[in-house]
């Protein structure tokens, strides 16, 4: 019989299943997670990104607030950023919110309900961008509504940006930044970014507000071989010699590189955990012994309560993404490619990770280069920049009243500055030397942080509720006229 992928799996099926076990509609009081709900109603899948349908929508809402507000249309039709700027007197320079408005495409059939739907189940809103980044849209947005109601004297503007492109695509805040910069100069912004994190018990112990990001790169594996008749195959072929090396990068992983910031975060954590964990945690903090660091790090990240983002927050990340290879059944092709995507920690380049990536794989024919489109020498101008820029200030106003606000909503928690374990749009800003700090601004534990890009994204009303109660205590602290309250 021969082999049609397009059928191998039968997705209706288990789709029925799925609906099958929907439950009743939930409904809720909350103005956050109403508003949610809206937003997750709007099919941003990106690609192809189609934004403006929802940026009509949230001009619907700040219109009949009175804030005013526009639409920033792209070259591409669909493609459309949203921009609310709530006047203060101009003794201050402005603050901004950014937040996405696209997402990643969901599989609708491994989900359990409509990811479109904005339904609500268990006290969860349920739906692709529930937590990335719809829900940070919904508490910016409620925040800065609240903020106008109450009416409070502001000496500087706020600014609330929903941005296209963030996730794929040419139009995203580089555009915006390049086309319009005079819409979105602040003194500093706010995006998605760092964690806030609730235990076992339900208490949130961890507030983490990000300073920047890692660094994104990737490696090109490329094996020629001998095409030939698949009816005699061969013990070298190109195919064969990819699956080694890629089996071998599978069950390898780089050493812990830890920065001054990263052992600070986790010489914290070690604070509010429990058991041997925080043993482990410590060492990552304090130890220079590369051992030592090896095994804490291995524990911490099988064992950990966020084991895969402290896994990933420790370390060069690599990830086979990509196989490319073969072109007909009964035919053994020539070539076979790989790609596999890494995310620097900063102080690192893309070229140490090459050497190990090499080294683990042992095999001399098989080719590793960096994947790229530009010249060597633009690379290497590149990612020194990149790898040396400064991580935004811990000392500013923003970053002060994120701190405290954060605190007073969740007392039990301690609040560090972190590195961004993905990347986000904020370059924008970075690169033009306002600060940013990266927030997902609501409570959460490492099951709804592992549903991120992946099936049933929800997030927790009650952590949407605790985040906007933040985010509107920070913004009356960092924009609000002192003097005149
Ligand atoms: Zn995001």
């Amino acid at each position: 019989m021969k082999w049609k992928p397009d059928s191998s799996f039968d997705t209706h099926v288990l789709a029925a299943g799925n609906i099958a076990a929907m439950a009743a509609a939930e409904t809720t009081s909350s103005k956050t997670a109403a508003l949610l709900q809206d937003l997750l109603r709007f099919d941003t899948t990106n690609p192809p990104g189609r934004t403006i349908e929802q940026a009509e929508y949230l001009k619907r809402i700040f219109d009949a607030a009175g804030i005013p507000n526009e639409i920033v249309r792209t070259p591409d039709e669909g493609r459309a950023h949203f921009i609310a700027r709530l006047k203060g007197d101009g003794s201050k320079r402005p603050v901004l919110m950014a937040g996405h408005s696209d997402v990643v495409p969901a599989e609708r059939y491994m989900w359990t309900v409509d990811p479109f739907g904005g339904v609500i189940k268990d006290g969860f809103i349920m739906g692709r961008g529930a937590m990335d980044f719809k829900g940070g849209q919904a508490v910016f947005a409620r925040a800065m509504l609240m903020l106008a109601e109450s009416k409070i004297p502001l000496a500087r503007d706020v600014i609330f940006l929903a941005e296209a492109d963030e996730e794929a695509g040419e139009y995203g805040t580089g555009w915006l930044a390049k086309n319009h910069w005079d819409k979105i100069d602040a003194e500093f912004a706010l995006n998605e970014g760092g964690w806030i994190f609730r235990d076992k018990a339900g208490v949130t112990r961890q507030v983490n507000i990000t300073t920047r990001d890692k660094i994104y790169a990737g490696l090109k594996l490329q094996v020629l071989g001998r095409p030939t008749h698949s009816s005699r195959p061969m013990p070298d072929s190109a195919i064969g010699r990819l699956t080694l090396a890629l089996a071998k990068i599978s069950v390898w992983d780089t050493d812990p590189t830890l920065t001054p910031q990263t052992r600070a975060y986790f010489e914290a954590l070690s604070k509010t955990t429990e058991g041997p964990l925080a043993a482990d945690l410590a060492t990552l903090g304090k130890s220079e012994d590369p051992t030592a660091l090896r095994e804490a790090g291995k524990r911490v990240s099988e064992q950990g309560d966020y084991p895969l983002l402290w896994h990933a927050l420790m370390r060069n990340t690599v990830a086979t993404t990509a196989v490319k290879a073969g072109v007909k059944e009964n035919v053994i092709p020539a070539t076979a490619e790989a790609y596999i995507n890494i995310r620097l920690v900063p102080g690192s380049v893309p070229w140490d990770v090459l050497k190990q990536v090499e080294a683990a794989i042992g095999d001399p024919s098989i080719n590793v280069s960096l994947a790229t489109t530009m010249s060597e020498a633009e690379d290497r101008e590149y990612y020194d920049k990149a790898t040396n820029a400064a991580a935004s200030s811990t000392e500013t106003d923003l970053y002060k009243a994120l701190a405290e606000s954060s605190k007073k909503v969740w007392p039990e928690a301690q609040v560090v500055s972190a590195l961004f374990e993905a990347g986000t749009d904020a370059l924008a800003w970075r690169q033009r030397g306002v600060p940013v700090y990266g927030i997902y601004p609501y409570p959460l534990d490492n099951d709804t942080l592992e549903r991120m890009h992946g099936n049933d994204e929800r997030i927790s009303i009650k952590s949407l509720d605790e985040g906007t109660e933040m985010i509107f205590d920070t913004l009356s602290k960092v924009a609000g006229n002192n003097q005149l309250t």
